[in-house]
């Protein structure tokens, strides 16, 4: 389980680095005319989509090692039963068994 955990953590070192590359994108984008602004906005909302994104997915992965620290990765967060393995490997961050994973 701790080479999922470092998994895990070289992962958020990933995300990490590239939140700080779309931050550092959007703050190099100064629109200079009202055309290029309209442009701008656009690719402001696919920037943000992705923001979200990757501040979701490392939200999820402090989860999973919060998880693995307290014993209980694996485990569904509703009922209490093992995830099953095949599941967990098709999906590390799930925190839910099939049964509970749409409530
Ligand atoms: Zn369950």
């Amino acid at each position: 389980m701790s080479t999922l955990r470092s998994q895990f953590q070289a992962r958020i070192g990933d995300l990490e680095a590239r939140a700080q590359r779309i931050d550092a994108h959007r703050r190099a984008l100064i629109p200079a005319d009202s055309e290029e602004a309209a442009q701008q906005l656009q690719g402001d909302e696919v920037i943000e989509a992705l923001e979200t994104t990757t501040a979701a997915e490392i939200a999820a992965l402090r989860v999973a090692i919060a998880r693995i620290d307290a014993g209980t990765y694996g485990r569904c967060e509703v009922c209490g039963d093992d995830i099953p393995e095949r599941r967990l490997a098709a999906l590390p961050l799930a925190t839910r068994c099939v049964d509970h994973a749409d409530e």
